[in-house]
């Protein structure tokens, strides 16, 4: 009998095929990766929608934008809060691409809800349980970061209480852990891609701007990312990463998110899952 795990609804035991997720009219978990690119924090309308019209253009099929933001420091930005979800909707109007934005406190799910086409639970949120109860009976999807100091199974089960309260919409993303390097801001763990794209049917993306702290390694962090099967990629994107409120050393400007658009090279991944299949199938008659 095959043994199932405690992270029951999320992994692929009971559900083998795998999950896609819709967010507005872009579709997460298929053959095609997602690319989803805008500011760390909305600063200012001319900031939001400078910056959306220019991904749009580049290629993206969604918009972020953080209007509640988790600072480390109080003394830091703290977001625009519900004027940013009005200036994402207003982006999400003018471009016609969907929004996500994360939201840090349950008290404020009706109104995220309201203006908002997916929903990001941070990395420093994974495991607030009351916020994940509560999104668990949201009507919109949930973008799941992966904590910090997070293992694979406690990710995997902070996902089985959206899955287990009823919403099934939901897509994991390894954003970088915690470990004794520093060079990097975080330590990209992209073999947790390839585990949990093992593990479970949800789909995954990666966050190669927190995973790497630096511009110089989104590219290479991007490119990487894809090849390991990753269903998509959240970028940051500001029109002048040196003027940011946050994060503008990781974001990339409206000129190199365009070049890696380019370098991507954006086909199907069906190569990924046909080249596992076909080697099974190589295998299995040696
Ligand atoms: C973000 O997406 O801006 C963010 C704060 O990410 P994380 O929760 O992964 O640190
Ligand atoms: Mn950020």
């Amino acid at each position: 009998m095959t043994e199932i795990p405690t992270f029951a609804l999320a992994s692929n035991k009971l559900k083998s095929e795998r999950t896609i997720v819709n967010v507005g009219d872009v579709q997460i978990g298929g053959d095609k990766p997602v690319i989803i690119a805008g500011p760390c924090s909305i600063e200012n309308r001319n900031q939001l929608l400078t910056t959306a019209r220019a991904v749009k253009v580049a290629g993206a099929d969604i918009i972020r934008g953080g209007a509640y933001k988790p600072r480390t420091s109080p003394y830091d930005f703290q977001g625009l809060g519900v004027e940013g979800l009005r200036l994402l909707s207003d982006a999400r109007a003018e471009t016609g691409l969907p929004i996500v934005s994360e939201v840090m406190d349950a008290r404020d799910v009706d109104t995220a809800e309201a203006h908002l086409d997916m929903l990001q639970v941070g990395a420093r949120n994974m495991q607030n349980f009351s916020l994940l109860k509560r999104l668990a009976e949201c009507s919109k999807p949930v973008l799941l970061k992966r904590g910090p100091s997070a293992t694979i199974k406690e990710w995997l089960l902070a996902a089985e209480y959206l899955l287990v309260g009823g919403n099934e919409s939901v897509v994991l993303c390894e954003r970088g852990i915690r470990t004794f390097e520093t060079e990097m801001r975080n330590t990209l763990d992209l073999v947790a891609v390839a585990r949990v794209l093992e593990l479970s049917h949800l789909p995954i993306i990666v966050d190669p701007s927190h995973a790497t702290g630096r511009r110089s390694l989104v590219p290479s962090a991007s490119r990487a990312a894809i090849a390991i099967g990753s269903h998509g990629l959240i970028i940051e994107v500001h029109p002048h990463p040196e003027q940011a409120l946050s994060d503008g050393p990781q974001s990339l400007n409206l000129r190199e998110f365009s070049s890696l658009m380019e370098s991507l090279n954006l086909r199907n991944m069906s190569h990924v899952t046909s080249s596992v299949n076909d080697r099974h199938e190589i295998l299995s008659t040696v």
